[in-house]
């Protein structure tokens, strides 16, 4: 007796409608979702010519009743769901009953199956829906299913399909989340007769994350486990030293599915802060798993959002998880980037950062990613606040001894077998932010001559709103009409021009939101006053100078990247050096 069944018209309607099958990758994810749900343990999947000739997934899965088969490829079949209500608590990948059918639509089948009890199986040919062959034959159990000529009646979306590269690199990322989200299974995928990924399937999230990204990386990661009573959320996320240029890295699971949701990446990206430079992004694999009954997986037609019933909730887990899973404890191995150089063809020496890798997942000394492109308004308010409930206990870097100063900017010292390089100005606007952090006020020195300025009038009823709030900077000011105002005092650190740069660049940065937020304000106040307050590159230090700077450096937080997230610290071992006079292998 089959277990399919066909929907009725009003649960049908129920699921949205949409297109399925955009391109090979959404087949892809269509039919190895459906092995997964079938309970494979092993998935084999080949694509020819980026998945555009043909599209190949084998499991060991329980397979289909004959009647099951035929009823597969209907539009709503599915063996899932038989009501409305079961909507409400979905646990399969699959639920909507219109994958077969509309891959089928659109491309030539050959399908054969059986059933783990059964001695035989039963293969079917179609054509553009239609059955052209049916055969009972001998197979192994589970599933098989090719997939040849997409789009090959409908020669307007075939056009828009990309060249194999590009749409064997979309193939990949869908295995690849596929694979992390399911790591007791295994998977093998094959780009014509080039293995491209091979997983164990041993239930460890780390193996397949080296299989996807290469032991390298892997080794680097940070374990992320963190729970309450309604949310549990497990994965590995990069050190902040290792980052990307997309977001592409972050794959977000919830309950073994993953979606596609930019306020979860939003909020993954925001735990980093300024530990990472502006622009770039962390790599990160984070498994989520909740109540199924709190969220709807009924809202996208390929399924890569889902709603949350309490979406705050959920990022606050999630920014309280990762900011755990960040907080440095002692070692500094992760976070302070080694030199390391490497011979090229042309017999010239390269400098290039230890973490580097083939697609540019960390910053590279070369490339000088460390100068970030300026993108507008940071979105992360809470940082602040978020560096001041960090451990405090121990200090994050080694006891350093000052050799030197190189350039008038960089401050050259030693520690056990290793020489550091510092970015002066850097280090010390670190220093300087993290302090002004933890300050409720910042103290001020009055002018002698009040200083008029005029604003424009949006900034002008900005400042309206946030001239108490100025103060607690630094900053004294009073409304003297219209769009100008007196200037009365200034931080007491800054020469006057100094202050009034810094005002009128936070105002023009933060005025444009008109209403006044405290967190944004007080954020970029604290970046614009650190980096004014620091020392220059280009200024001379006395030794004792440096070596308090150092002091101080260690004793911070979060010594590895100034408050922009350009790096401050690093190191060339003992070793990197010999290897350069060749007196070690
Ligand atoms: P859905 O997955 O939403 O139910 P599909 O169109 O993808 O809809 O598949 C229809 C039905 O075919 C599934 O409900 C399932 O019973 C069956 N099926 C599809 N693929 C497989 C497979 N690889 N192994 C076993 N059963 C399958
Ligand atoms: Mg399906």
């Amino acid at each position: 007796m089959g277990r399919i069944q066909l929907l009725d018209t009003a649960t049908a309607n129920k699921i949205a409608a949409g297109e399925v099958v955009e391109r090979p990758a959404s087949v892809v994810k269509e039919l190895i979702e459906n092995s997964l749900d079938a309970g494979a343990r092993s998935i084999f999947l080949r694509v020819e010519n980026g998945g555009k000739d043909k599209i190949t997934v084998g499991d060991d899965g329980e397979g289909m009743a004959e009647d099951d088969l035929l009823l597969a490829f209907q539009r709503h079949a599915t063996s899932k769901i038989a009501t409305a209500e079961d909507l409400h608590y979905i646990t399969t990948l699959g639920f909507r009953g219109e994958a077969l059918a509309s891959i089928a639509a659109v491309s030539k089948i050959f399908i054969c199956s059986r059933l783990k009890e059964s001695t035989g199986g039963l293969a079917l040919r179609l054509e553009a829906g239609n059955v052209v062959e049916r055969q009972v034959v001998g197979c192994s159990r589970g599933t098989t299913i090719e997939v040849t000529d997409l789009f090959f009646n409908a020669p307007a979306r075939k056009k828009f399909l990309f060249n194999t590269s590009r749409e064997t690199a979309a193939i990949s990322e869908i295995v690849h989340r596929l694979a992390l989200a399911h790591n007791k299974v295994k998977f093998t995928y094959y780009s014509g007769e080039r293995m491209l990924l091979s997983t164990p399937g041993n239930n460890s999230m780390l193996e397949v994350i080296t299989a996807i990204y290469g032991y390298e990386l892997a080794e680097k990661l940070l374990p992320l486990t963190f729970e309450d009573g309604q949310y549990l959320i497990r994965g590995f996320i990069s050190p902040p030293t290792v980052h990307r240029a997309t977001a592409n890295g972050i794959t977000v699971l919830i309950n073994g599915r993953f979606i596609k949701d930019s306020s979860l990446i939003d909020t993954i990206r925001a735990a980093y802060g300024s530990r990472i430079p502006r622009g770039r992004f962390p790599l990160a694999v984070v498994e989520l798993r909740l109540d199924p009954g709190t969220i709807d997986v009924n809202v996208h037609p390929q399924k890569l959002s889902v709603k949350f019933d309490q979406p705050e909730l959920i990022h606050s887990f999630l920014n309280k998880a990762l900011n755990k899973a960040l907080s440095v404890s002692g070692t500094a191995a992760n976070y302070v980037p080694s030199i390391k150089f490497t011979e090229r063809k042309n017999d010239r020496q390269e400098l290039i950062n230890s973490n580097d890798s083939q697609d540019q997942m960390s910053f590279n000394l070369h490339t000088g990613v460390g100068k970030p492109k300026p993108v507008s308004q940071p979105k992360v308010i809470h940082e602040a606040e978020e560096l001041v409930h960090e451990d405090k206990s121990q200090p994050h870097l080694p006891a350093m001894r000052v050799v030197g100063q190189f350039q008038a900017g960089y401050i050259v010292a030693e520690a056990g077998d290793e020489l550091y390089i510092i970015d002066q100005h850097g280090a010390h606007e670190r220093v300087l932010f993290e302090r002004y952090c933890q300050e409720n006020k910042i103290s001020y020195s009055q002018l002698t001559v009040p200083q008029t300025i005029t604003f424009t009038a949006d900034e002008a009823e900005y400042l309206v709103n946030c001239i108490f709030l100025l103060q607690k900077f630094g900053f004294i000011l009073e409304h003297f009409g219209g769009n100008t105002f007196l200037l009365r005092g200034v931080p007491e650190f800054a020469t006057t021009a100094d202050g009034v740069t810094i005002l009128r660049d936070v105002i023009q940065l933060v005025a444009a939101g008109k209403q006044v937020r405290e967190q944004e304000l007080k954020k970029e106040m604290l970046l614009q006053l650190s980096c004014k307050g620091a020392v220059k590159a280009g200024q001379y230090l006395e030794a004792a100078e440096m070596e308090n700077l150092l002091r101080q450096l260690a004793n911070s937080d979060y010594p590895y990247s100034c408050p922009h997230g350009r790096p401050i610290i690093i190191k060339l071992t003992l070793r990197e050096l010999q290897k350069l006079f060749l007196r070690q292998e």
